[in-house]
């Protein structure tokens, strides 16, 4: 035989095995990158979705952590993994604001990627360690003004969401802060607790039960009202601050080129993760709010990953854009 007809066959019988290997998707276990450290709020999320998606698909959903300040190496490590659904990132509001927080970025949120969908929502909250004797915001700004030079504020790296509520807090309040960045807010919440920083702006779903356990001060919610899951705790604008509200959504994504069934099928593992009851309970203990069935989709995360990149370059341009 001549090598053009070899080759044409080798070409077929390389695409008959990939459509049959797609599907097949998954035969073995798919691994979900997390772009933040152990123990802190998006490895929370991860390990929740996580866990309910591997019913649906049939195989076990490993989270990998791939932490980095700022949450940056973790979406560069799945730009580059094979398409093949056994690579996926779980990533939050970073997404949308690291474009303009960073003038390098090795991954573009909009043409390295597949969109699988939006997961959830969530809240963060100012807390402080408990040596700070403030007990409520307008206290604590009085604090912050008079010990400028003495306290610090915890954040996951530039483009973190906790970087982002800083941003938005210290402009509004109009002080500069020295700045501590950890590769996760996990850690800056072991060194919270530790009383090594003074304090930081997370979310309730990993600060509701130290909150709750009275381990940490809170002084308010990002979110325009208060959520059940901590409804104590007064909204930051109720008490008067204005411009520094987040609310932290997260999306599943895909290297690019993944084939569609394949992520037709991470699609439908995920909605049916997403209504699992466990899942829908542990999200409202969390303070997290569930994207509705319409929205957990891959136009929905597209069309909303474009609508916050173009809503926050301004506000982040600002509040004073600062990143290499
Ligand atoms: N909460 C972190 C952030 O500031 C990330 C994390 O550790 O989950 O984005």
């Amino acid at each position: 035989m001549s090598a053009l007809p070899k080759l044409i066959i080798g070409l077929v019988l390389s695409t008959v095995a990939a459509v049959a290997a797609a599907q097949q998707y998954p035969t073995h276990a798919v691994n979900m990158i997390v772009p933040y450290a152990a123990g802190g709020p998006t490895d929370t999320v991860a390990r929740v979705v996580a866990q309910a998606m591997g019913k649906p698909l049939g195989q076990t959903v490993v989270v990998e952590n791939r932490p980095s300040a700022g949450g940056i190496i973790g979406p560069e490590a799945v730009k580059n993994a094979k398409p093949d659904g056994y690579t996926i990132l779980i990533h939050h509001i970073g997404m949308a604001t690291t474009p303009t927080l960073y003038r390098q970025l090795r991954f573009n949120p909009l043409t390295d990627f597949e969109y699988i969908g939006l997961i959830n929502e969530v809240p963060m909250t100012i807390i402080a360690n408990q040596k700070v004797p403030a007990k409520d915001l307008k206290e604590f700004l009085t604090y912050l003004k008079a010990n400028k030079d003495k306290v610090s504020y915890a954040n996951a790296g530039i483009g973190a969401a906790s970087h982002l509520c800083g941003l938005l807090f210290m402009s509004a309040i109009q002080l500069d802060l020295l700045t501590v960045p950890y590769k996760g807010t996990g850690p800056a919440m072991n060194d919270l607790l530790g009383g090594q920083v003074t304090f930081m702006c997370d979310q309730t779903t990993t600060t509701t039960s130290q909150i709750k356990g009275g381990k940490v001060k809170v002084y308010g919610i990002t979110s325009p009202k208060r959520v059940p899951s901590l409804p104590d705790v007064a909204t930051l604008e109720e008490q008067g601050l204005k411009g520094a509200n987040v609310g932290v959504w997260h999306g599943l994504y895909a290297p690019k080129g993944t084939p569609k069934p394949v992520l037709d099928k991470l699609v439908s593992s995920m909605q049916t993760a997403l209504a699992d009851a466990d899942v829908q309970k542990r999200f409202s203990e969390l303070g997290a709010v569930t994207y509705p069935k319409n929205m957990q989709t891959p136009a929905a995360l597209e069309k909303h990953l474009k609508e916050e990149i173009a809503k926050w370059a301004p506000l982040i341009k600002k509040a004073g854009q600062y990143a290499d």
